[in-house]
């Protein structure tokens, strides 16, 4: 699992978790039912999760999504189209902004990833 093996790197106290994790696997059960959450240091936190739903995402709407990436800021509302989604429209201000490098790639994968998810 390269889930754990990350989250063993970010927090090597965590191994003995790993271990249980490991243990459920191997009698065939689901490795993650619930959703954890660690404190990485003051500002930081990970959430292990096995679904977006497991940790309340769902309820944010399409606009509060777009408004919790917040190197998106500074381009939201100058889309070509007001409702613009930031998928595939053209004129669309993010992926401008992805284009210049304004802002990660990888950032706009897992906000339509999350996007995907919500509607
Ligand atoms: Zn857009």
């Amino acid at each position: 699992m390269g889930k754990s093996t990350i989250i063993n790197q970010l927090l090597p106290g965590l191994q003995v978790r790993t271990q249980e994790v490991s243990s459920v696997l191997d009698s065939g059960k689901h490795t993650t039912t619930a959703a954890h959450l660690y404190h990485l240091d003051a500002e930081s936190a990970l959430i292990d999760s096995p679904g977006l739903q497991e940790f309340g995402l769902h309820h944010l709407g399409p606009d509060e999504l777009e408004m919790a990436f917040r190197e998106f800021r500074p381009f939201l509302g100058k889309c070509r189209f007001a409702n613009c989604r930031h998928l595939k429209e053209p004129g669309c201000a993010i992926h401008e902004a992805v284009a210049s490098g304004a802002i990660a790639t990888r950032r706009l994968d897992y906000y339509q990833q999350l996007r995907g998810e919500i509607s």
